[in-house]
């Protein structure tokens, strides 16, 4: 079964707290009625031998068998003694004969008036009894009227007195006990629980939703708990990692753009490369269908390059390239996407835009290479570098890239079979 961490918490106060008063009570309990037990034992004892110093200065003044019995009933009136009862032994029943109440009723009597003193512990009708039965044994003086030998046991005097009233007043000072320890137990449980959400699960729980917050992507989130030197220190190293996670995070979308980057890009010119003018072109002829709209591109492809490459070596040849694709970049507007097709070949996308425009912006580019100076330019046939430029516009020429593109390329070798340095248009 899966429990939350502060139930649990709180379970496991109260079991334990349950447990404990518990065991208390228990031993409160015992310990208790076991104490009673200890005083009667002794209240006995004494009561027992009262009874036994007023039965003696009743028989010192003559008082006979008549007087004693009359004395035991007396004292069976007596609250809080449940029954005396006098018991004879050999000596006297042999001597003033035998008395029916008497006589001895168990085995315990009949110890006793063996000499032996018995202390009993019993229960009758649920209620908790004590008997204390105390032998008589003869002394010199009793030899006046008894014929009877010193040392001999005369009888015994049998107290039997109740513990019901103490337990009574245990069982009231436990319910007591049992009802304060409840409300106690409530109160630190409570306590207990505010201070158990307080410092421990609260932290767990901002851990909790701190992890949570951070990795929905808000790298920037942090715990701000101070709560003893355990949790201090997670929610340091929380802090810690959360703050190299970030690092880490915005290290690699650096990389990750700088690798965009250099994915979609020509190294020597700078532009787009093929790859990414193909991907954009088909974003673009998409956008120029859905809004309806005009898409113009422009090929342009550098004259007689070969021939300067022969002549000048490609390290020249690479800054012509260079210079031609500035050139181009010079003449563009923010939305336009410049790339080098391949080889001397490069392609323009022109968002939004109409043939006629298209054809400016390609003389533009033609004018500027040619104006442009480069370096040993004069072996040219045309004494200069210069471009060839084809103009096509989606959709009059053509509604798929294939076709769109070979349009272009169409009108671009046009310009070259009319003589190079132009533009045509599809
Ligand atoms: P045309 O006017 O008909 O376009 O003639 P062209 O000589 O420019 O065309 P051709 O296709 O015969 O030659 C293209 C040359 O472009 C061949 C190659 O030497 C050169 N070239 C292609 N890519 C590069 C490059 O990256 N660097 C250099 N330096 N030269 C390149
Ligand atoms: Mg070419
Ligand atoms: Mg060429």
């Amino acid at each position: 079964m899966s429990m939350r961490f502060s139930h649990k918490l709180l379970l496991s106060v109260v079991v334990f707290m349950s447990l404990s008063i518990g065991i208390i009570l228990y031993l409160a309990i015992t310990h208790e009625k076991s104490l009673i037990s200890s005083i009667q034992r002794d209240n006995l004892r004494l009561v027992n031998r009262i009874i036994f110093d007023e039965l003696y200065t009743s028989m010192r003044y003559g008082g006979g068998r008549k007087e004693n019995r009359a004395i035991v009933k007396r004292l069976n009136n007596i609250e809080g003694i449940d029954e005396v009862r006098l018991i004879h032994g050999e000596p006297v029943d042999r001597q003033f004969g035998t008395e029916e109440d008497e006589i001895p009723r168990d085995e315990l009597e009949r110890l006793a008036i063996q000499g032996k003193e018995i202390m009993e512990e019993f229960s009758e009708n649920g209620a908790r009894k004590i008997r204390f039965i105390m032998p008589v044994f003869v002394k010199k003086e009793c030899q006046r009227c008894h014929r009877a030998e010193v040392g001999e046991v005369n009888g015994a005097i049998a107290l039997v007195m109740s513990l019901d009233k103490y337990d009574a007043m245990v069982d009231e000072a436990i319910k007591k006990f049992v009802v304060t320890s409840l409300v106690m137990m409530g109160l630190v449980v409570l306590v207990a629980v505010a201070f158990i959400l307080h410092y421990n699960v609260r932290p767990i729980a901002e851990l909790y939703k701190a992890a949570r917050i951070i990795g929905s992507g808000n790298l920037d989130y942090r715990i701000d708990i101070k709560d003893g030197v355990e949790i201090n220190r997670l929610v340091e190293e929380f802090n810690n990692m959360a703050q190299r996670l970030k690092e880490r995070t915005e290290e690699l979308m650096k990389l990750n753009r700088k690798l965009e980057a250099l994915s979609i890009t020509d190294g020597l010119t700078g532009l787009y490369n093929h790859r990414y003018f193909y991907r954009r072109l088909a974003e673009e002829i998409e956008r120029a269908k859905r809004y309806d709209r005009k898409l113009s591109l422009i090929m342009a492809d550098i004259d007689n390059f070969k021939l300067y490459n022969d002549n000048q070596g490609h390290q020249k040849g690479d800054m012509v390239l260079k210079g031609v694709a500035e050139c181009i970049k010079n003449r563009l507007r923010m939305n336009d996407v410049p790339a080098r097709y391949g080889g001397e070949e490069f392609a323009i996308i022109l968002p939004e835009t109409g043939k006629a425009t298209a054809a400016k912006v390609a003389e533009r580019i033609r004018c500027e290479v040619e104006r442009r100076d480069f370096p040993d330019e004069k072996t040219q046939p045309e004494g200069s570098i210069t471009v060839s430029l084809g103009v096509a516009t989606f959709p009059d020429d053509g509604i798929t890239i294939d076709e769109f593109v070979r349009r272009a390329d169409d009108a671009l070798y046009r310009a070259k079979r009319k003589g190079r340095n132009r533009v045509e248009v599809a």
